[in-house]
């Protein structure tokens, strides 16, 4: 590591994926290299965190982006290997059209920074059972928005994935052009480019903000004090720990497991593109295609029990293995006994209904709450980023789905 002339430390290439990461060395305070305070302080660089800060920077202001471990570190939501990025959503139109912008976006920055591989198009299958409301739903807001996708009956289906049982499917919707994005990479990706424009970025925990009224600092847990005009909390899972008597009962972590199954040898059904992303909402079950030799990846979407994202050791349960194994059995019966080569344990952070929060504190007058990203944040990145930088800027109010006000201590997913 060698001390950079903005004065801080340059860690190693490795440290993070990203060789432009400077770390905050051990008693020195991150300072804006142009003097004087950052206009905004970005605290975590998940996928929503990071967008933001590269969002401000690029609008011209100058970013502090600091995370206690690293952008799409394995604690982090955004830390797995992919996630899905469809266009449907039932009847829920503005996730369509946040979709339909952030893919726009997301293949924008692949493409400037020349990671054009960290979207793929596999296409996404959405199976259906015959009374499915939440499919007819999607299927009417993806042709009244223009959204390229096609219907599928049984037997178009059968043709189309004969490695597919349909069992109770009897028809499906599939997207062409929507797919995965590399996770934790893309992720890296985006805290690179906001680097790359300006913005300062520092590898440090920061306390939970004390008192009322705006902020002027947030202290990191090496003491180290961090001076901004305007505070985006994009802390994920961790935002109950940071503010608990106001997010304690409004931010539910949930631990969620991700399963890689072994497919045979030379076989590529399970790849793209004979293998698209598939979602079965009635099972509660989800999965992608084979991407790096990583194994056929199958996800339930159920909610697990709460979760400390610090704390929690990341190793899978016999019961979810268990049911993730009956599952593949009975769907692709080519994986039956197929082995698990492989589990990541994650976390969703649910809002009460699945709607994010993206909100000012009402008790600190200049700092933002983002995050409640609900197990389906993550394509979003690039919306939430715009969005919540164009509140800053206009000091606008929220849309009221987006509220604290409308996060409700009980559980009720609507949003899917
Ligand atoms: C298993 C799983 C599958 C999913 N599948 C999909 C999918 O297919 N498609 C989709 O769109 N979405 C999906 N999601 C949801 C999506 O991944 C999340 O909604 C999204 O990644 C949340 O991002 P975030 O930036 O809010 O949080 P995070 O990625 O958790 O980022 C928060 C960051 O804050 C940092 N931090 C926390 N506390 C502090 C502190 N005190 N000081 C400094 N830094 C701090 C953390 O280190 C972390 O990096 C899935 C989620 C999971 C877990």
């Amino acid at each position: 590591m060698k001390t950079t002339r903005r004065g801080f430390v340059r860690a190693g290439a490795g440290a993070l994926g990203v060789s432009l990461a400077p770390r905050l060395a051990r008693g020195q305070a991150p300072r804006n290299p142009t003097g004087g305070g950052f206009d905004v302080a970005v605290l975590g660089a998940g996928v929503f965190g990071s967008w933001t800060a590269l969002e401000l920077q690029r609008g011209g202001r100058r970013v502090a982006l600091i995370d206690a471990y690293g952008p799409g570190n394995a604690r982090a939501s955004s830390g797995g290997q992919s996630r899905v990025i469809r266009m449907g959503y039932g009847d829920q139109e503005i996730y369509t059209r946040w979709s339909m912008r952030s893919l726009e976006r997301w293949k924008a920055l692949f493409g400037e920074s020349g990671r054009g591989d960290q979207f793929q198009a596999a296409g996404v299958l959405w199976m259906a059972r015959e009374q499915d409301p939440l499919t007819t739903k999607t299927l009417e807001t993806l042709a009244r928005l223009g959204v390229s996708h096609q219907r599928l009956d049984r037997s178009q289906l059968a043709a189309r994935w004969p490695q597919i049982e349909l069992g109770p499917i009897t028809w499906a919707i599939h997207e062409p052009d929507s797919g995965y994005l590399m996770a934790f990479r893309a992720v890296q990706t985006v805290a690179q480019a906001a680097i790359a424009a300006g913005a300062v970025y520092v590898q440090e925990g920061i306390q939970p903000p004390a008192g009322r009224g705006a902020l002027t600092s947030v202290t990191t847990r090496s003491g180290q004090s961090i001076h901004a005009k305007t505070f985006v909390f994009a802390c994920g899972p961790w935002l109950p720990k940071l503010f608990p008597d106001l997010l304690g009962d409004r931010i539910f972590p949930t631990r969620q497991e991700v399963f890689y199954i072994g497919v045979p040898p030379g076989d590529d059904r399970f790849q793209s593109p004979a293998m698209p992303v598939w979602v079965d909402f009635a099972e509660e079950i989800y999965g992608l295609p084979d991407v790096e030799g990583r194994g056929f990846k199958v996800a339930p979407d159920r909610h697990g029990p709460p979760i400390d994202p610090d704390s929690v050791e990341r190793v899978p349960t016999a019961e979810t293995m268990a049911r993730v194994h009956e599952f593949v059995g009975r769907r692709f019966p080519a994986l039956k006994n197929a082995p698990i080569l492989s589990a990541e344990v994650c976390q969703y952070e649910n809002t009460s209904n699945g709607d994010f929060l993206l909100d000012r504190h009402p008790e600190h007058a200049n700092a933002w709450l983002v995050g409640g990203g609900s197990g389906h944040g993550f394509k979003h990145g690039p919306a939430v980023g715009e969005y919540v930088a164009a509140r800053i800027a206009d000091g606008g109010p929220v849309d009221s789905k987006f509220s604290l006000a409308t996060k409700q201590p009980v559980q009720n997913r609507t949003v899917f």
